[in-house]
């Protein structure tokens, strides 16, 4: 059965004498990987279009009692050259395909999250600070897979967020100072002001949200807060979020 659905292509792999094994992010059939056949010699084909961050329409052939679908061609819609240009651009990149890689269900429609993902790209490659725009797409690519953590009030006692709370990854929420019982799990101070920040960037239309100016050192407490969340939600922390740091020292 042939079908074409819109995507961004999350990476690829060498596959034998010529094909590549794809793996891409879609609108109507959400995380899926693909063989494209004679991609390494057939430019006509695929040309430019199997490169990762390509916002592409993918021709797809399905077949029964196989695993894997083929791509049999692409058709670019938009590239970001400007993401691989900067350094800085390209690590952040690279931290959200692989949060998409990581953490979107196979096979699972997700509309919302591929738009997310298509705007988020189309800002990073357009110049937009990068730490912030990765801010951004964590709070909401999290929230739209399930994972939103709980941060408006104290999980235990139920008072809201007031002053300073603290988050705690094994629970997905936060405690206030009163409820917090000192364990040897992971936890990460984080201010009201950060987590009214969180709930803007969750609610905000998508096309405003680069009108907000938080702090570093909200972002600061933001990136510890998701770094535990995601840490605790894969059991590991992301490849490229090491080299981020490294490279980067965001
Ligand atoms: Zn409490």
């Amino acid at each position: 059965m042939k079908s074409k659905t819109e995507a961004i292509i999350i990476g690829s792999m060498n596959l034998g004498e010529a094909d590549k094994l794809v793996t891409f992010f879609s609108l109507d059939r959400g995380m899926q990987k693909g063989v494209a056949k004679n991609a390494r010699k057939s430019f006509r084909r695929f040309g430019a279009g199997l490169e990762s961050f390509t916002y592409c329409r993918v021709h797809l052939h399905e077949r029964e009692h196989q695993d894997l679908l083929r791509i049999e061609s692409v058709d670019i819609l938009t590239q970001a050259p400007a993401i691989c240009e900067d350094l800085q651009r390209a690590a952040v990149g690279a931290v959200i395909l692989e949060l998409v890689r990581e953490l979107a269900p196979p096979g699972e429609r997700n509309a919302t999250a591929f738009l997310l993902l298509t705007h988020v790209l189309q800002l990073l490659n357009g110049g937009e600070d990068p730490a912030f725009l990765l801010r951004i797409f964590e709070i909401r690519f999290l929230s739209l897979l399930g994972y939103q953590p709980k941060l408006d009030h104290c999980l235990s006692c139920g008072r809201q967020s007031a002053g300073e709370m603290v988050f705690h990854s094994m629970k997905g929420g936060v405690l206030c100072p009163d409820c917090l019982v000192a364990s040897g799990d992971p936890q990460v101070r984080i201010s009201t002001g950060a987590i009214g920040f969180y709930y803007q960037a969750l609610r905000m239309d998508m096309d405003k949200i680069c009108r907000l100016k938080p702090s570093a050192a909200i972002m600061q407490e933001l990136d510890r807060t998701f770094s535990a969340h995601t840490f605790h939600i894969l059991g590991k922390r992301l490849k490229s979020t090491e080299f981020l740091r490294t490279v980067c020292s965001i």
